[in-house]
């Protein structure tokens, strides 16, 4: 996700005197008051019954995760500590069906490496939907104490959660694959050309292939973890797929965590965007005080905390539950 530039404080106060925008591609700024009803910007598609007992996810499990990949340090793509990452999600996957799409990219930096990570799990409706984030961590604080334990300590963690979710279970919808996104993070500073490098080649893969067709939704899924969770409203997203994130956090009534402020995030969901694919992104990007944590070695696990982990995985699940009942679904 595209990152706030650091000002000196004096600077900080004039830039906020004249707009709480960070730059370009967070556009709007955050409103002075909280937009409880802001998913119901247009009218709410047809949403199936609140049935069933809500989904949840082990939060204490994925918590252990996030704690797991940050002993390996930063993370960057063409690190050794990169690789050992890879290994560490390949391992936890054993046994499902799952596959890799490698290349290289031309970077600021050179030519590096680049994995995304798919783990797909069928189901009896014909579609997919996408469960997305990314592992890999910033690239220039990869010398540094940095560890990414929201921005992509996270995301890694929660896939692998919603893995053992899926894994072994029936599933009476649309077929999920969760994508371990990689090279998000820029190499130099956020450009359209130097960041998700990863989904970039994704989209362009499962357009060229037919894939994408068959996407009914991609979620993405960045920083969830902060203890002090507040989901932004994004004006990147689909309107009804924001519509029935923030429908699903009112069946678990934790609607309160979501859409107090909006802006407009430049993240992996956009390539999928680009291609005609529904897509939203999950992220709190108001992540300490000032957003003071994101991309800083500040960003440690004792910033997150397992509620948020829960409510984020307990709404997700909620909503691939709801897309599944969802006949038809809106159009794109
Ligand atoms: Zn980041």
């Amino acid at each position: 996700m595209n990152r706030k530039i650091v000002l000196p404080a004096f600077l900080l106060c004039l830039t906020l005197v004249l707009c709480s925008c960070d730059d370009k591609s967070q556009e709007s700024a955050k409103p002075t008051a909280p937009r409880p009803s802001a998913a119901a910007d247009s009218a709410p598609p047809n949403f199936p019954p609140d049935s069933g007992p809500p989904p949840s996810i082990d939060a204490e499990r994925t918590m252990q995760s996030i704690k797991d990949v940050v002993k390996f340090g930063a993370r960057p793509i063409g690190s050794a500590n990169h690789a050992k990452l890879e290994k560490y999600i390949l391992d936890h996957l054993q046994g499902d069906d799952v596959e890799s799409d490698s290349f290289i990219a031309d970077t600021p930096a050179g030519k590096l490496p680049v994995r995304n990570i798919i783990a797909k799990y069928p189901g009896t409706k014909d579609g997919i939907i996408v469960i997305a984030g990314h592992y890999d961590t910033n690239y220039p604080l990869r010398d540094t104490a940095y560890v990414g334990a929201n921005d992509g300590g996270s995301t890694t963690a929660i896939l692998l959660e919603f893995a053992r979710q899926l894994r072994g279970k029936k599933r009476d919808g649309y077929s999920v694959w969760l994508v371990w996104t990689d090279a998000e993070e820029a190499i130099d500073h956020w450009t359209a050309t130097d960041s998700v490098y990863g989904t970039r080649h994704l989209a362009q893969k499962w357009q060229a292939d037919g894939t994408a067709k068959k996407i009914k939704a991609f979620i993405l899924e960045d920083m969830i973890g902060d203890a002090d969770l507040d989901v932004v409203k994004d004006g990147n997203s689909t309107p009804w797929l924001e519509q029935a994130l923030y429908e699903a956090a009112t069946r678990l009534a934790d609607q309160s965590h979501f859409f107090t402020y909006s802006n407009t995030i430049s993240d992996d969901h956009v390539p999928f965007r680009d291609i005609g694919v529904p897509v939203v992104d999950i992220i709190d990007i108001d992540y300490g005080y000032q957003n003071v944590f994101h991309h800083s070695p500040q960003d440690t696990v004792d910033k997150l905390s397992t509620n948020s982990l829960q409510i984020i995985g307990s709404t997700t699940l909620e909503m691939v539950r709801m897309l599944d009942q969802m006949e038809p679904l809106p159009p794109k």
